[in-house]
């Protein structure tokens, strides 16, 4: 069994507070403060530009990309780390697209808007008539056809954590000859992943969620292996190239994965994620996933019992769940500012859900407890009636 004790002492969590936002940002892995000073001190300080080879910075997202393969089920050599999540989705589709003649995307209505920006901004710049389609997530297996090229869908949804059934709808697309891209935004470290295991074409993620990489942290991109050596770059950046050291003026991708990279990795941000890696190292992912469902379970069960006010948006049945618990509320948006206030820490997604992430890695019963009594009493005493509370911040 995995010993999650260990991995709560590999965080830094400030005294006194109950964290259950790391399903958008991650807490802070000690070994990332030590690893930050040594990129910024041995390595930039000491070797400046040297460090490249010296310190191996040149090979960090093919390293982080074969460390991050393992946790969401991948073969070696075909996850390469960098960018921002919307950059490495906006690559994906490009090269699915070009792998199809067919023009319509399929994506569902509760995707992350930023991967349906991404690819109504792709097809703009194509101009080559594709449709992105969108439907009911419970709407997406009917509306597979062989009309559609892609299939781009987020696995877990980010308000209210259902799940879709990913080794099914990969199957279903690949028996109607269409693409699939997965965003594991917030799968990659709250469960297990099957990727190799799904045949899935392509899939990518963050590694600041539930991997812990910290603010601005880079993210990943997987290219199945009968895909990444031919795969297109779309964003054909010099790290991309196949000799981009000879300084051609003509593109051509390297073989494998690589050939995703764009240009200068973010190296300090890099060697903070590789320490953060390191507190997967004697996770077992089937141990963390009933972990989550327990805890789960007892924040649905002690919600339930004392906070009729609230209702729950996620699924009822496990199964069809991420790792993170929403429910609905008319004020959620102060419930959330309230408890924050006592220093426990949910986030608010627009237009009434309060959700709160289950990151067994360091978070444990008494934290699901001492959230269920402070959320009771807040709303029992409609403490969270407060105005300064209902003002919203930039960001929520
Ligand atoms: C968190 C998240 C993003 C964020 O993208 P960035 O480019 O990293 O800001 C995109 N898509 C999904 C599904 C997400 O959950």
């Amino acid at each position: 069994m995995t010993d999650f004790s260990k991995t709560r002492a590999g965080f830094y969590i400030p005294e006194g507070m109950i964290y259950l936002d790391g399903n958008s940002l991650g807490p802070l892995p000690i070994a990332a403060k030590q690893a930050a000073a040594r990129a910024l001190e041995q390595e930039w300080g000491e070797m400046l530009i040297t460090a490249w080879n010296r310190a191996g910075w040149i090979d960090l997202p093919r390293k982080l990309g074969d460390r991050i393969a393992p946790l969401i089920g991948a073969e070696p050599k075909t996850v390469q780390v960098g960018d921002t999540l919307s950059l490495k989705l906006y690559q994906a589709l490009g090269a699915a697209l070009a792998m199809t003649d067919r023009k319509v995307i399929l994506s569902d209505q509760g995707n992350f808007p930023s991967d349906l920006y991404m690819a109504q901004g792709l097809i703009q710049t194509m101009d080559q008539g594709h449709v992105l389609r969108t439907v009911a997530p419970e709407a997406v297996e009917a509306a597979l056809d062989d009309r559609v090229g892609v299939l781009m869908l987020t696995e877990v949804d980010y308000r209210t954590g259902r799940r879709h059934d990913m080794a099914r709808l990969t199957e279903r697309a690949r028996d109607l000859g269409i693409i699939t891209i997965w965003d594991l935004a917030h799968s990659a470290g709250a469960f297990p992943v099957h990727l190799a295991q799904t045949g899935a074409d392509f899939a990518v993620g963050c590694s600041y969620k539930y991997l812990n990489g910290g603010p601005g942290a880079p993210a990943f991109i997987y290219v199945a292996p009968q895909h990444r050596d031919h795969a297109h770059t779309v964003l054909n950046g010099w790290l991309g190239h196949a000799t981009p050291f000879a300084f051609p003026l003509e593109y051509t991708p390297a073989t494998g994965v690589d050939r995703m990279r764009i240009g200068t990795p973010a190296v300090v941000q890099m060697q903070i994620l590789d320490a953060a890696l390191d507190i997967w190292n004697g996770v077992n992912l089937e141990d963390l996933r009933s972990a989550s469902v327990a805890l789960s379970e007892r924040l649905i069960a002690g919600i339930e019992a004392s906070c009729p006010d609230l209702r729950l948006a996620s699924p009822r049945d496990a199964t069809m769940r991420g790792s993170q618990v929403s429910f609905h509320f008319g004020e959620a948006y102060a419930l959330c500012q309230a408890l924050i206030a006592r220093g426990i820490i949910g986030d608010f997604r627009a237009p009434d859900i309060l959700r709160f992430g289950i990151a067994p890695l360091y978070i444990g019963e008494a934290e699901i407890d001492a959230a269920i009594a402070a959320i009771a009493q807040i709303t029992q005493d409609r403490l969270w009636d407060r105005p300064e509370w209902k003002t919203r911040n930039a960001v929520t």
